[in-house]
């Protein structure tokens, strides 16, 4: 026991100002706002130090899929952490490392049976582009060097990762340190373009495929852009296209993978029926381990893996990170695909369905535009532009007991696997009074 007296949420809030620099945060504002501390988490509740409780609708930023302190991943992690915690890759191997890749390389019937290990997903976004490069010079096709992204796509901050992210407020000020890449118009549900956008890069292919090695997308959701939407049939036409023309294609499923739009991986939705219909890189991170620590996976094909095989060192892929393959967080991974081989993907079938009937009634308020969902993702627009409209829909929510953290004008839920048509209807109410107190 600590002989002093336990601080509150106050004490380490104005502790953690002056200490911890928060990621996206102006900490000149921060101050006016400071951070919740949050004691403990249990199910879908975060707890703080005086016992108020917050829902956490958003996941903690999309990893949580089961809830806070989930029994089953703590007792992987435990049993994994008095066995090896840790060793490194390079090598050497172990069990969780092994059984993770066979069993995510099987879950794409062996398409994309090669995976490397990062440890976030921005290097998981690094590692694709320097493979997807490296391959082709590996090729001799040096040329292809450059990337083509989505507009307003987002793939993480480190300079790599930026390039191909198109989120102003995340890359301007970076910009002179970026290298060039091509963007090209984003499909959107809500302005009924993916025929137009299709065009958009089969002229970007047509044209610029020999410099280009890799297109990169966020298959059906791109998430930092606000929940922005398109159909299946988008991604069947962007990896023909990608054949077509002779180049990667990089599916960034990390917000997305893991069940989140109710298949295993995003892609599954375009129904592949062989190893040709899957992208050549597919990207795994956030919740992957269920919430609990950081990992990042990049799964790859037979025929860029081929690329790098040879007696010279050189042309191998050389990218390491010191925790790559980290066995404690391979054991979450592995306890998180326990529940999927399990079954998990019918649960949140019925939890879908369950927010889809909550929020249906949602779309007839005056103030909510383009209700939206895939899966677990429900997302709709406040109409007009209203200043500092996200920062007071995330006050007013904490004071409803609900953690939520709209992007621009657009209010988005990505629960824990955790809802109940209770929890369903509470989260709608929530989200609508929540509205009231603000528009
Ligand atoms: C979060 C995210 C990333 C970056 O992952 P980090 O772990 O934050 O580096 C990349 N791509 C997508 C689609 C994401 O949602």
């Amino acid at each position: 026991m600590n002989a002093r007296a336990p601080l509150d949420t106050a004490d380490w809030s104005r502790r953690s100002l002056a200490a911890v620099w928060h990621p996206c945060t102006q900490m000149a504002r921060a101050a006016q706002q400071p951070p919740l501390s949050i004691a403990r988490g249990e199910g879908p509740w975060l707890y703080d130090h005086a016992g108020r409780r917050y829902f956490d609708a958003i996941s903690s930023w999309w990893v949580n899929l089961f809830g806070h302190a989930d029994e089953g991943l703590a007792e992987a992690i435990a049993t994994q952490a008095r066995t090896l915690p840790h060793v490194m890759l390079a090598g050497c191997t172990h069990e969780p490392a092994v059984r993770l890749a066979e069993r995510l390389g099987a879950r794409t019937g062996g398409a994309l049976g090669h995976v490397s290990f990062g440890s976030d997903g921005a290097s998981a976004v690094e590692i694709a582009l320097k493979q997807s490069f490296h391959s082709w010079r590996n090729l001799g096709q040096e040329a292809k060097r450059h990337f083509a992204c989505l507009r307003h796509g987002y793939h993480g901050e480190t300079i790599g990762a930026l390039a191909v992210t198109d989120v102003a407020v995340f890359r301007d000020a970076y910009d002179p340190l970026l290298m060039r890449s091509h963007t090209v118009e984003s499909p959107d549900s809500r302005l009924g373009n993916e025929a137009q956008a299709i065009e958009a890069l089969r002229e970007l292919l047509a044209q610029r495929h020999g410099e280009i090695a890799a297109l990169i997308v966020e298959p059906l959701v791109q998430g930092a852009a606000g929940m922005v939407m398109h159909s299946p049939a988008y991604l069947r036409a962007v990896r023909a296209l990608c054949r077509e023309f002779g180049v990667h294609l990089i599916a960034d499923e990390i917000a997305v993978g893991c069940g989140r739009t109710g298949r295993f991986f995003a892609w599954e939705h375009t129904e592949p029926a062989g190893a040709a219909d899957w992208p050549d890189f597919l990207l795994l991170s956030k919740g992957i381990t269920g919430g609990t620590l950081p990992l990042s996976l990049v799964l790859t094909t037979d025929a860029v893996f081929q690329a790098f095989w040879s007696d010279d060192t050189a042309r191998g892929f050389l990218h390491s990170h010191s925790y790559t393959g980290n066995a404690l967080a391979c054991a979450a991974a592995n306890a998180v695909l326990d529940r999927f081989d399990a079954g998990q993907l019918d649960a949140n079938a019925a939890q879908a369905q369950w927010l889809a009937d909550a929020f249906a009634p949602l779309a007839q308020d005056g103030r909510v535009a383009h209700l939206r969902q895939r899966g677990t993702i429900l997302a709709f627009d406040v109409p007009a532009a209203m200043p500092g409209f996200a920062e007071r829909f995330h006050l007013a929510g904490r004071a409803r007991e609900l953690l939520i953290r709209p992007i621009g004008r657009s209010v988005y839920l990505m629960p824990p696997y955790v809802i109940d048509p209770t929890i369903a209807l509470w989260l709608a109410a929530s989200v609508k009074d929540t509205l009231d107190d603000v528009v």
